[in-house]
């Protein structure tokens, strides 16, 4: 017995006997359509295993998002729990355990964008000339195949190809599409739609076997939305499920052994709809997936993160049946599915799976990644070190959903000056102009470090980074007040409902991102947490009575529905999504292609100093004896009087390591430097 296969069972939960999972292409012969994979286990009488087992190994990256060594640009922190540079460790670990030649290793997206190495370094005019340093760190690592995700969009078409272009490794993506043609298969990709991997495999006996693996690749179509700019006259998209629907059954009538299908998609736990964002559990239900590989959402599984979502075992390790895995973001896992193979004479077939992720925490970083990373880091840390201005206060993310901001204000401020200066002396300009941005580092998902924390002092362009950290570019938007009510209704959805006069109730609805949570700069609006959400986190309007968004005013005057008005913000807001509507469609004026983070740096010299006085915007209504919780970082206790500020007390750490406050609503109306009118709790 070769020494490897006592590991591989230690490995399989479930013996051959025990499998309940492959009904789906048991009696799947390559030529037969779908509608003939359905047939039921129980009538499918055993067929006699034919030669030695086969154990393979699949490894998982997503979401990588430009982490690639253990080091936080925005703070210049070293060891830090993740990067791709520690998992090049587990991953040499995990091939040297079952072999190379039966170890797969796949990426399933958003690799390209997400830190200063990403957007500063490999950028155009940063003075960086050598290959995509993320690109580079993949190929020593040796990839089997990749597919995109939607961040890969964010820096226009061309630039993407070009990049692309140095990979050595094949990328594949089915639905998007250069030419949409009557039915999937007959459409004309951007990348090739498939990819046939013919490996040479050692079965238990030591024996070579020559296996074709059939690989597909899906981002969610959400992409002509979020990119719109740069992709609505360049490319089409198609619905993932429809798409791997179509295709599934072609990489079988190609002579695929496994299919396995990288889907930057994750786990929505509501009913299937068309074009839907996280469509991983209706993927998982189409017969002929061997194995799923899941991301975008930044979650990870199997792990208790995905608990009472139907279809969602986690124990197992399954999908809906299906072996599924999902490696978690900016490298804090490694995914890993070890598949046993049988041959039944006619096919092979998986009879055996186990689904675990590994922690990058658990691994140092490669030297030889980081020796081959040293000259793309130390440029972005000169990049990133450039002053642009100084800060007379600390500037902190740590009660964005709780106060007035002053960084959203900051953003807001800088967004404004930039769309004024396109807009003067045209026909817009008498319009009053507004400003709307959200919160992007509230913690959340991203655990109790993932805020920003600037010390008053010197503003380099990490900090500029860490204030707006994505590549969005501007957008002017022409609404009216009944649009601009709606927008904050949509807006007001993260916080949950609150009884008044009770004590500590969760302010914050866990399900709903803090970057949705936009304050529009220019009003002031009062937020009544007594009223329920007016709409889901998909934008369905749930509650058609409610109203939380109360006293809206512009220049101290109530708003009007039928006025109009100029609103800066930024491409993946204009155009809708998640919750928001896409105002775009009807009400676009600019769209530029300047990123709002370079827009920032500039206003932030202009100004050269910068104050942290945050002018009144939005506060909650007055709900007298009600106090709610907040879960914010730890590091807010270095500002004790921003706590003082809110009443708040300090209710100590979380399991998780946030930070929880207990914080009282106002029993009054606070005192504004504008007129608050007599009508102020009016509907
Ligand atoms: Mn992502
Ligand atoms: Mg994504």
């Amino acid at each position: 017995m070769p020494p490897s296969l006592s590991l591989w069972q230690n490995l399989c939960l479930y013996p051959v006997q025990a499998v309940s999972i492959s009904w789906y292409h048991r009696g799947c012969a390559r030529s037969q359509s779908v509608d003939d994979l359905t047939e039921p286990v129980a009538q499918t009488p055993p067929l006699p295993a034919r030669g030695a087992p086969l154990h393979l190994r699949i490894l998982q990256t997503t979401d990588v998002h430009g982490h690639l060594l253990p080091f936080d640009y925005y703070t210049n922190q070293s060891d830090r729990p993740w990067g791709l540079a520690r998992l090049a460790t587990l991953i040499r670990r995990a091939r040297s355990e079952v072999g190379a030649a039966n170890c797969l290793l796949f990426d399933n997206g958003d690799f390209l964008q997400g830190t200063p190495l990403t957007d500063l370094t490999a950028q155009p005019d940063h003075g960086w000339t050598e290959a995509h340093p993320v690109i580079a760190a993949m190929n020593d690592i040796g990839y089997d195949a990749g597919t995109l995700g939607n961040h890969e969009f964010n820096f226009g078409l061309d630039w993407l190809m070009e990049t692309l272009a140095q990979a050595r490794f094949p990328l594949t993506c089915c639905n998007v599409l250069t030419r949409r043609g009557a039915t999937p298969t007959e459409d004309t990709s951007l990348l090739p739609p498939y990819l046939l991997l013919d490996r040479q495999l050692e079965d238990t006996d030591g024996q070579t076997q020559r296996l074709r693996i059939g690989v597909l690749g899906l981002v969610p179509p959400q992409i002509l939305t979020w990119d719109h700019a740069r992709l609505s006259d360049r490319v089409e998209v198609r619905d993932m499920v429809e798409s791997a629907r179509a295709w599934v059954p072609v990489l079988h009538a190609a002579g695929a052994d496994l299919v396995v299908v990288l889907a930057h998609s994750g786990l929505d736990p509501g009913p299937d709809r068309p074009m839907m964002e996280n469509a991983a559990r209706a993927l998982a239900r189409l017969p002929g997936i061997d194995a799923l590989l899941a991301g975008h959402s930044h979650k990870s599984f199997p792990s208790t993160d995905h608990q009472g979502i139907a279809g969602a075992d986690a124990t197992r390790g399954t999908l809906h049946d299906t072996p599924c895995v999902m490696a978690g973001f900016r490298g804090d896992h490694l995914g890993q599915l070890d598949l046993t193979m049988s041959h039944d004479g006619t096919k092979w077939r998986v009879t055996g799976h186990q689904s675990r992720l590994l922690p990058a925490s658990s691994a140092q970083p490669c030297p030889a990644l980081c020796t081959l990373l040293d000259i793309a880091h130390h440029h972005t840390l000169t990049l990133t070190a450039r002053e642009i201005g100084q800060s007379l206060s600390p500037l902190h993310s740590y009660l964005s959903l709780v106060r007035d901001d002053p960084i959203l204000h900051l953003v807001n401020d800088a967004q404004h000056r930039a769309l004024a200066g396109i807009l003067a002396n045209g026909p817009l300009a008498q319009l009053p102009l507004l400003s709307a941005c959200a919160p992007f580092k509230t913690g959340g998902r991203g655990g109790p470090l993932h805020f920003t924390d600037i010390p008053e002092g010197p503003l380099r362009l990490r900090h500029i980074a860490d204030l707006y950290g994505f590549p969005n570019t501007l957008c002017g938007l022409l609404v009216t007040g009944a649009e601009l009510r709606d927008w904050l209704e949509r807006a007001a959805i993260c916080f949950n409902r609150l009884a008044p006069g009770l004590p500590d109730q969760p302010l914050l609805d866990p399900a709903v991102p803090g970057h949705d949570f936009d304050v529009i700069d220019g009003l002031s609006y009062a937020i009544d947490l007594s009223q329920p959400a007016r709409y889901d986190i998909s934008g369905a309007l749930i509650h058609p009575e409610a109203q939380r968004i109360r006293d809206l005013r512009h220049a101290g005057k109530p708003v009007r529905d039928d006025a109009h008005f100029i609103v800066a913000t930024n491409s993946y807001r204009a155009h809708g999504g998640g919750p928001f509507a896409p105002l775009a469609a009807n009400g676009l004026i600019y769209s530029g292609t300047r990123p709002v983070r370079d827009i920032l740096a500039d206003h932030v010299a202009a100004l050269g100093q910068i104050g942290a006085a945050a002018r009144p915007t939005w506060r909650f209504a007055p709900l007298p004896g009600t106090t709610v919780t907040v879960e914010t970082g730890p590091g807010l206790r270095a500002h004790p009087a921003d706590i003082a500020a809110l009443n708040a007390i300090d209710l100590g750490l979380t399991d998780t390591g946030f930070l929880r406050l207990s914080l009282p609503l106002p029993d009054a109306l606070p005192t504004l430097a504008h007129p608050v009118a007599a009508a102020y709790m009016d509907p």
